[in-house]
């Protein structure tokens, strides 16, 4: 084990593509982080990078405090799992996941032992007898994650190890991957497109984007706290609602006006929005975030928003409510009490709690933060 130091690394490929720039990251000893991003961001290159699979442009790259620059990969100590590794299809399962041990020349006891207890902690002990040939996905993907780990590396790249599986056997592998790390405390970088596998798995968390990282931080940071709308978009199961609106000044305070959609905001918010007022902004709100307070087609109350109801789809304990206000149209999602009722056509009043907001600036998309100092 040892920890793992990105500093200002980059790749360029040659066309030029620049696939990476200025990543700098700390994963602490022991760590789980998860590099999540859209298709070609550059995650698989930056695990290359750490393997010696690529050599970074520029920056550079340490595990344990030592500089990897010019090392050669079988020198490294970094075990690295790929989505359809393939194993060795003439050895049995046993084989496979002892390989690299008895390269090592550890002594054959201590092999039998370490093979037992890492194919026990992933649920194929039954295999060990078995061919590759004769395993399914999920449990071909689980023997080359106990070779990689059979080794003890100081670090383990899992790129996109439960890709191809199907949603139940990504959520047990998921698990399993969970369970082994927290017991082998394996500094551990897993890349990954699905954010959910992302926001379940890492302790932390990088957004990527465009080869740059957009955003680290631990799950609830990203949720609660995303730094720009691509975040915000990637930190959740389900879209964010998304709404271009103005400010305005109201006395001492600001109003946010998007068509009918009218919100004075609060004290906290003020901070963050300073010197926009009169200008164009991004409000977001989480569908689970919007509360419907009045489901019956009443009078909307004091300080919520009308609305009326064009769409519910309910999945099994939510209902998911499209609620048009003015010219906008908003996802809710709806707790299981009152939902029974809406239908299309129906008429609601909706509440935004003021403490859920989020605010992106509409030309780059970064978050409205409060001024430094
Ligand atoms: P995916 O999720 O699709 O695997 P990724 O985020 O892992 O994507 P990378 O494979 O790291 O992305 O690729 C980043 C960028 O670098 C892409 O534009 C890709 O086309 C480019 N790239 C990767 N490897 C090479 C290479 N050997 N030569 C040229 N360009 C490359």
């Amino acid at each position: 084990m040892a920890s793992l130091s990105l500093d200002r690394v980059a790749k360029t490929f040659p066309g030029p593509i620049r696939a990476v720039e200025g990543f700098s990251l700390d994963v602490e000893d022991g760590a789980l982080v998860a590099l999540v991003g859209p298709s070609g961001c550059g995650k698989t290159t930056v695990l290359r990078m750490i393997a010696g699979l690529e050599a970074p442009s520029r920056g550079r790259i340490a595990l344990g405090g030592r500089d990897l620059a010019g090392v050669a990969p079988r020198d490294r100590d970094v075990a690295m799992v790929f989505e359809n590794q393939a194993l060795y299809p003439h050895l049995d399962v046993e084989r496979n996941i002892a390989f690299g041990l008895r390269l090592r020349k550890m002594p054959r006891a201590q092999i039998a032992r370490r093979v037992q207890e890492i194919a026990e902690r992933l649920d194929i002990a039954p295999l060990l007898a078995r061919r590759p040939a004769t395993l399914s996905a999920g449990q071909r993907g689980r023997v080359a994650l106990a070779r990689a780990l059979a080794r003890r590396p100081k670090a383990l790249l899992l790129d996109e190890p439960l890709a191809n599986l199907d949603p139940r056997l990504r959520d047990r592998l998921g698990e399993q991957i969970r369970r082994v790390h927290a017991e082998e405390r394996l500094t551990t970088l897993l890349v990954t497109h699905h954010h959910d596998e992302a926001m379940r798995l890492g302790q932390r968390v990088v957004v990527m984007r465009q080869g740059r990282i957009e955003q680290v931080g631990t799950p609830d940071e990203l949720y609660d706290h995303p730094a720009s709308q691509f975040v915000a978009e990637l930190s959740a199961p389900t879209a964010i609602n998304l709404l271009v609106g103005r400010l305005e000044q109201r006395g001492d305070g600001l109003r946010f006006r998007a068509d009918a959609i009218v919100l004075d905001l609060p004290a906290p918010q003020l901070e963050c929005l300073a010197d926009r007022s009169g200008q164009p902004v991004v409000l977001g709100i989480r569908p689970e975030h919007v509360a419907l307070v009045s489901a019956g087609g009443s009078p909307a109350e004091r300080g919520t928003i009308p609305g009326r109801v064009e769409h519910v789809e309910r999945l099994g304990p939510d209902t998911w409510v499209r609620v048009r206000v003015g010219a906008q149209c908003l996802t809710i999602r709806a707790g299981p009490a009152g939902s029974r009722q809406l239908a299309p056509g129906q008429g609601v009043a909706l509440a935004f709690p003021t403490d859920r907001l989020h605010f992106f600036d509409p030309a780059t998309g970064k978050a409205c933060r409060p001024p430094v100092g």
